[in-house]
């Protein structure tokens, strides 16, 4: 589901049907999802040990940042071209060679699993698990893509024409799979990418391009750009050669980078503010997992987080359900990433506007179930026992805005039909989730829910490729609308030319 800014048509169904499938699993032939690290086997005990122990001297990527810094217009104007000019080359390469570099790539993703955790923990404060779960995800990116490269060759042919320059703008807050995502999508596609990484991220985005020029991208097609974001941010998004920028941030940098170029081809995954509705029905005990696990991993800092849980009727008078939410959240393991057993790590630098006033204040007359505290031996201000404030009113600012951390608010509904509607009632629509066992209920709710990503008694974060591609609605999205490690995502990378039989 979903749909773009301006209201149009979503791409999913709309552009082409995949002819071949896999027989058994109706997917893209020969994928499978890879599977993630298993802490229960001694050997990756063994081996997750080596990894903490490097987190915190970790210099991996240092010196290929390094090489990437580009702080000068004309640098940046001949990387451009040069992107341009080897992309040519890259586009006209028969779709099954990129997609044997993009299948090379998802085996040195892999490959490289460990030097990948090490990084991300070591510059972001992502925990282990956390970490360990978007490797897999930027492996299932390599692979996915791989194929619906050759799937659009098969379909489209000579039809479809591939961007010759994208921009990656990933976020730091998935510092491995996003920016591998974006990037592997356009090399899919056959265009060439400037990849410019988050300032909080840059050494994952390092490892990243490493391992893709390892595998046989081109340096020139793949360029790694890193840049303040002033002046020559501005030159790079507002460019003319620049044919689609893939951003996933907030939606205003989608409104700031389409200010500086009204016209420009932008494939936005943007902000969420997430409720899950917990009725009557529901399994409250799986409720309270899903909810803890969605409202507070990687200390909330997801899109996909749920920053709201909205309770139907009997669930918002339970004491047994507050109890329950509250020790499952106080019984969390607050660590930083060299500590193994941490399930909740730090926020990425020490609280300031917005994100402060939702971890100190109170609005009228919310109260703490459970108060956010600053962890006591923390000197630097980042790591925040989670916190979850109760009585948020509709219409109230933790109602509406996105905080984006470690504080989960409670509302409450009489009615599924009020719940949907305080879901509803925000200006984003990522992603939603309800826990029910009526499937009247279920019926209703997706009838009139508005999201891009709809959950039903499971968590709400961690869409996986393919079985559960991502994207949004309303100001979760800007642009055609087509989901991450979805169908038609790799079409929105390029264009059709007017002759071409694949509409
Ligand atoms: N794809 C991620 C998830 O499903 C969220 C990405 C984001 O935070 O932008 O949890």
């Amino acid at each position: 589901r979903g749909a773009d800014d301006t209201g149009g048509p979503f791409l999913e169904t709309a552009v082409y049907a995949p002819r071949e499938l896999d027989e058994a699993t109706g997917g893209a032939p020969g994928f499978a999802n890879t599977p993630d690290s298993d802490p229960s086997l001694p050997a990756n005990r063994d081996w997750a040990r080596e990894i903490h122990e490097r987190i915190a001297d970790s210099t991996l990527g240092v010196s290929t940042i390094d090489a990437a810094r580009v702080d000068d217009a004309d640098t940046l104007e001949s990387t451009i071209a040069g992107v341009r000019e080897a992309a040519a080359l890259w586009g006209a390469r028969p779709a099954t060679e990129r997609a044997e570099v993009l299948l090379r790539a998802a085996a040195a993703l892999e490959g490289r699993r460990g030097d990948l955790i090490e990084v991300a923990a070591s510059e972001t404060g992502k925990v282990f698990a956390e970490a360990d779960v978007e490797v897999s995800e930027a492996v299932d990116f390599a692979r996915y893509y791989a194929a619906k490269a050759r799937e659009l060759d098969a379909v489209a042919g000579a039809a479809f024409e591939p961007a010759r320059v994208t921009v990656v703008t990933p976020p730091w807050n998935f510092p491995l799979a996003i920016p591998a995502g974006g990037v592997l999508a356009a090399l899919a596609a056959g265009s060439g990418v400037v990849f410019k990484p988050a300032p909080q991220s840059r050494r994952c985005a390092a490892v990243i391009a490493e391992t893709l020029w390892e595998v046989g991208v081109p340096r020139d097609v793949l360029a790694l750009v890193d840049i303040e974001e002033g002046d020559l941010g501005r030159e790079l998004i507002s460019h003319e050669s620049v044919d689609r920028v893939i951003l996933t941030g907030s939606w205003e940098t989608a409104a700031l980078f389409r200010s500086w170029r009204p016209d420009l081809p932008l494939l936005a995954e943007t902000s969420g503010k997430n409720a899950m509705i917990i009725t009557p029905s529901a399994d409250l005990d799986l409720a309270v997992a899903d909810l803890v696990r969605s409202a507070f991993g990687h200390a909330g800092q997801k899109c996909s987080a749920a920053s709201l849980a909205i309770l139907v009727g009997p669930v918002g008078r339970s004491k047994r359900f507050a109890r329950q939410l509250a020790d499952a959240t106080r019984s969390l393991h607050l660590g930083w990433p060299t500590d193994p057993l941490a399930e909740v790590g730090p926020v990425i630098e020490r609280p300031e506007g917005k994100l402060a006033w939702s971890l100190t204040e109170l609005d009228g007359d919310e109260k703490w179930l459970i108060e956010p505290a600053l962890s006591d031996d923390d000197p630097t201000g980042r790591l925040w026992r989670p916190g979850i404030r109760v009585g948020v009113q509709p219409g109230s600012r933790f109602h509406t805005e996105e905080f984006f951390g470690p504080v989960l608010g409670v509302m409450h509904a009489p009615t599924l039909e009020r719940a949907i509607e305080l879901q509803n009632a925000v200006e984003y629509g990522l992603t939603a989730g309800l826990h029910t066992q009526d499937p009247a209920e279920l019926a209703l709710w997706l009838d009139r829910v508005q999201a891009g990503n709809l959950y039903v008694n499971r968590g709400i974060t961690g869409a996986i490729v393919q079985r559960q591609p991502f994207g949004g609605w309303k100001r979760s999205s800007v642009g055609p609308g087509a989901k991450a490690g979805g169908p038609n995502y790799l079409i929105g990378l390029g264009s059709w030319r007017s002759s071409g039989s694949g509409t």
